[in-house]
């Protein structure tokens, strides 16, 4: 049965060693560890804040770890100590609503790149450890996934399961679930794990799988950081594409949209050819969107004006869908494509095609990152909402929400897309 995954937001939540509070910050910074413990202003500044730019929480230190150990010997110190403290890992702080923050306690910045993603004084003493016959690569908790998809390159690799913005860390999707439109296919990137090592709550290193300490692996993957603390994480590889085929389609009608994106990852055991690799979806309740928001790469060869196409109450829907390809099947590509896009009832007149590197696909919304900084509209605040909606109730929502409270009078980005409920 298939869910849909509404992209209003992304956010979920905090960590972990939570007991009252009363720590001199000077003892602290007697723990002895190799990497920085911080209380300058400016480092417990940018770990009040996140993405969401919502919620401030103010911490009592920052620490910037050499090493697991590092983490390990703070959690143990904030376990044993009498008054207790709090303990926060932060990824690459693009939660929503202060997931990973805490007021008080010490904040653990996982990641070695700053927000604007420029690396850290402490450089990378963990860099990913690819093994090209087992095809996966192990990864430390900050890594970001754009820093991944780099050094898995290196061996013609990549992960398989991605989330449509790469400057996320490792830890901090694998406490989510890590959505994207690739999802259907092999599920989200939790799905993608093989092996984690975690510093627990009583400060211990324990490496789990479905193996081994199978509780903890569990309890982490998706654990929103409440059950520990990855520090290392086994993903996953496959031979990484050479290019993408990435079409978009428009319907009017939401019934036959959701049909076709139903369709389409019914697919999901099919062989390669006999597949799209990523399917996803957006909503159009505004003229400007469709050449806006990640869309640079269609236009200006492809732009769209809705009111030449026709659409009903105002309302578009957009289909997004790719097809990887080798050099071994750049013969076959048109026909691959030409074969699945028979199959949907997407308005005849609204097929819109680019190709470009895997790379630069799966790095898309950087580029709309960079235009957004140069203007000013990417540290802005940000009210997202993310909501799964059962495939039963997916058309009440459109009437009610795109159709009903919308109506033409937002311009946010509105990704709609469907999930296996069995992957
Ligand atoms: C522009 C943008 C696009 C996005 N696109 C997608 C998308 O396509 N798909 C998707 O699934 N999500 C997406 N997200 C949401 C994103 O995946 C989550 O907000 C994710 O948690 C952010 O990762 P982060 O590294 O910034 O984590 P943070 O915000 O730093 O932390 C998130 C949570 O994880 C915990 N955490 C962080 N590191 C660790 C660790 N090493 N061990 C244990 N817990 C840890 C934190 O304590 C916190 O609870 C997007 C977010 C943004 C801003």
């Amino acid at each position: 049965m298939a869910i849909n995954k509404l992209l209003l937001t992304f956010a979920i939540c905090r960590l972990i060693v939570t007991v009252g509070l009363t720590v001199d910050p000077a003892e602290l910074l007697r723990l002895g560890v190799d990497g920085q413990l911080s209380v300058d202003p400016s480092d417990v500044e940018i770990a009040s804040l996140d993405f969401g730019l919502l919620s401030r929480a103010e911490p009592m230190a920052v620490l910037r770890p050499a090493s697991a150990e590092d983490i390990a010997r703070l959690v143990r110190a904030a376990y044993n100590s009498a008054g207790g403290f709090t303990v926060s890992a932060r990824g690459h702080g693009h939660s929503i609503n202060g997931q990973a923050q805490t007021s008080s306690g010490v904040v653990i910045e996982m990641s070695r790149r700053s927000g604007g993603g420029q690396l850290g004084g402490l450089g990378n003493p963990n860099p990913p450890q690819v093994s090209v016959k087992e095809m996966h690569a192990d990864v430390w908790g900050g890594e970001l996934w754009i820093d991944v998809l780099r050094s898995t390159l290196e061996y013609g690799l990549a992960p398989k399961s991605w989330t449509d913005y790469l400057y996320l860390s490792v830890g901090g999707t694998l406490s989510n679930a890590g959505i994207s439109g690739q999802a259907f296919n092999h599920g989200p990137q939790i799905s993608n794990v093989h092996e984690l090592d975690v510093v627990t709550g009583k400060g211990e290193i324990l490496t789990c799988s479905e193996e081994e300490n199978s509780k903890l692996f569990h309890a982490v993957l998706g654990g929103l950081g409440q059950f520990g603390i990855i520090t290392r994480a086994r993903i996953s590889l496959e031979p990484a594409p050479h290019r993408v085929r990435w079409i978009r389609v428009l319907y009017s009608s939401f019934s036959s949209f959701t049909r076709d994106q139903e369709y389409l990852i019914s697919l999901y055991g099919n062989p390669p050819s006999q597949k799209f690799d990523y399917v996803e979806g957006f909503v159009i309740v505004d003229e400007g969107l469709i050449n806006n928001w990640r869309s640079s790469f269609f236009s200006p060869r492809n732009p769209v004006k809705i009111s030449s196409i026709g659409s009903n109450g105002g309302v578009l829907y957009c289909l997004e869908i790719t097809k990887n390809y080798y050099q071994s099947t750049v013969d076959t590509i048109d026909q691959e494509v030409e074969y699945l896009l028979k199959k949907l009832n997407y308005i005849p007149s609204s097929v819109f095609t680019t190709d470009l590197p895997y790379v630069d696909f799966l790095d898309r919304v950087h580029k709309a990152e960079l235009k957004l900084r140069s203007k000013g509209l990417w540290d802005v605040p940000h009210p997202w909402l993310n909501l799964f909606v059962p495939k039963s109730r997916i058309a009440d929502f459109d009437k009610g929400v795109f159709k009903g409270i919308l109506g033409n009078k937002t311009s946010g980005p509105i990704l709609i897309y469907p999930m296996n409920r069995n992957k």
